[in-house]
């Protein structure tokens, strides 16, 4: 399979690429590194006439400000991600699901500004159309789609594994264009709609996210499902955090968020009530596990049925909650 033909621009500064784009006429892509926009480049599923890269502008190294916030670079690599020292002591979960993205090649190559910014996929969606004479799906433009009879919607899965993470660490995204700059919690950047998953103009580029500082009595940790492991999508991705009391039992407060079961990453709210203020216990964290498999819509994708996708929800709920709480210090 080969690429299309396309311009091919190489901005050195952040600001210049916003430049480009703004003065861009014909339809326009921005890639970081590539590896969620070239293979769809590759299938036909979007042919812009030009490319922006975003590889030569230099990557700041992670920092830590004054009072304790975590800067992270939006296209520093993933493989940098999980190999910072930095990142692993302030945002430990953060290490932990970016260990999870792909491939160690792909880590290499692939941004954390990319993998939160890759499109929503589906089993029917994410392959080469060219040879099919059949109508389009919604995602591909049409009015139909091929696994919900008459459905009206795309429900079409948004599968990052870092989003999760940032989601349960309440971080902030910067973003800069045309008319400046502006910073977001993460949660606000996605419209909930599998069409077009990720919120951001068109002369917008992400470029850093900032994690607040965390307790010291927390604890987080981050689970993947995938049936075969190795380079896999997740079937669900599940990220909680728990902030305990000093030096006591009780829950100050918990985060629960979940990925790959729908057009955004999820916050299982209901869940994370049942915690608060509560004393950890098994029964209490299996119960909060069976709630958040409740409360979550969950969207039946790549072959995983909807009852199975909430089991193991319920399952990977518990397990990472009985981890975050052993890691509390
Ligand atoms: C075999 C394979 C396995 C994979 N497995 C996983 C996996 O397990 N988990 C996972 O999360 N992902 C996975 N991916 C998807 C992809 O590799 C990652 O999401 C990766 O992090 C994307 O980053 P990138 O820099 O390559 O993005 P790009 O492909 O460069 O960009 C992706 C999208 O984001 C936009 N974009 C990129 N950077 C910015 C920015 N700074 N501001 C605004 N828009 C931006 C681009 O325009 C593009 O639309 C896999 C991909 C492949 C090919």
């Amino acid at each position: 399979m080969h690429l299309p033909k396309f311009e091919y621009f190489q901005p050195s500064t952040v600001e210049e690429a916003v430049h480009l784009l703004e003065i861009q006429k014909s339809s326009v892509g921005l890639a970081a590194g590539g590896t969620d926009l070239y293979p769809r480049m590759k299938y036909g599923l979007t042919r812009p006439e030009s490319i922006i890269s975003l590889k030569h502008i230099p990557v700041t190294p992670p920092t830590l400000s004054q009072d304790g916030i975590l800067n992270l670079d939006a296209f520093m690599h993933i493989g940098d991600v999980v190999s910072s020292q930095i990142i692993l002591d302030n945002a430990p979960l953060l290490s932990e699901a970016a260990g999870r993205v792909a491939s160690e090649e792909i880590r290499q190559m692939a941004t954390l500004g990319g993998n939160i910014c890759q499109e929503s996929r589906c089993l029917y969606y994410n392959q080469g159309h060219s040879f099919q004479f059949i109508d389009p799906c919604l995602k591909r433009g049409g009015d139909l789609c091929y696994f919900v009879p008459n459905g009206k919607k795309c429900l079409a899965v948004y599968m990052s594994d870092t989003a999760p993470a940032l989601m349960c660490l309440n971080a902030k995204v910067k973003i800069i264009g045309s008319k400046g700059e502006r910073q977001i919690p993460i949660e606000d950047i996605y419209s909930g709609e599998a069409k077009r998953p990720v919120k951001i103009g068109p002369t917008e580029i992400f470029f850093q996210i900032n994690i607040a500082k965390q307790p010291k009595s927390s604890g987080w940790a981050y689970r993947k499902f995938s049936l075969r492991g190795g380079v896999e999508f997740a079937g669900v991705g599940v990220a909680t955090g728990l902030i305990m009391r000093n030096n006591e039992k009780v829950c100050e407060q918990a985060s629960i968020t979940v990925g790959a079961i729908a057009a955004a990453p999820l916050r299982a709210s209901k869940a994370e009530s049942l915690l608060k203020g509560k004393e950890i216990s098994d029964s209490l964290l299996k119960e909060a596990a069976k709630v958040a498999a409740d409360e979550i819509k969950v969207v039946p994708h790549h072959g995983y049925s909807k009852l199975y996708l909430q089991e193991i929800l319920r399952v990977q709920t518990r397990r990472t909650l009985e981890a975050a709480y052993e890691r509390c210090s």
